[in-house]
């Protein structure tokens, strides 16, 4: 059983993620730039994380770990799914994916599954960013 994540804690990961991509820990200053808050409230996200085992912290800052990886990648998919879903609906991109980026938090799998089903499983959004595959297929 996953522990859910709330949006706040996705938040958190994408901030290590973005921060960390050029092979260099994520710093505390610049995740909590990123999230807006004070150092010490993005050092208490991190705590939470790091116990959840999907953020580490190395001597220099944050990264994340396998599995946090693959729970950055489920809330992509889910972003990029539902911005899919609503500009085959006649939403403009810009309006989708601001709409994505409030509704990206937890997401059942099953449920996020069926919907890939259902839109024939996409491979990329409209900017034309991949979408992650999900556990059901690839
Ligand atoms: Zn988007
Ligand atoms: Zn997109």
């Amino acid at each position: 059983m996953k522990t859910s994540l709330s949006r706040r804690d996705y938040d958190c990961i994408e901030s290590v993620y973005v921060l960390s991509t050029d092979g260099w820990s994520a710093r505390v200053k610049d995740i909590a730039n990123r999230l807006k808050v004070a150092p010490p409230t993005a050092v208490e996200f991190l705590d939470k994380l790091t116990g959840l085992g999907i953020v580490e912290k190395g001597p220099s800052g944050y990264r994340l770990s396998e599995k946090g990886v693959d729970r950055f990648n489920e809330a992509t998919r889910s972003h990029r799914l539902f911005e899919t879903l609503l500009v085959r609906n006649g939403v403009s991109l810009k309006e989708a994916c601001r709409i994505s980026s409030t509704l990206g938090g937890p997401v059942d799998e099953a449920e996020l599954e069926q919907l890939c089903s259902h839109m024939s499983h996409p491979n990329t959004c409209p900017h034309g960013r991949p979408i992650p595959m999900g556990g059901g297929h690839g």
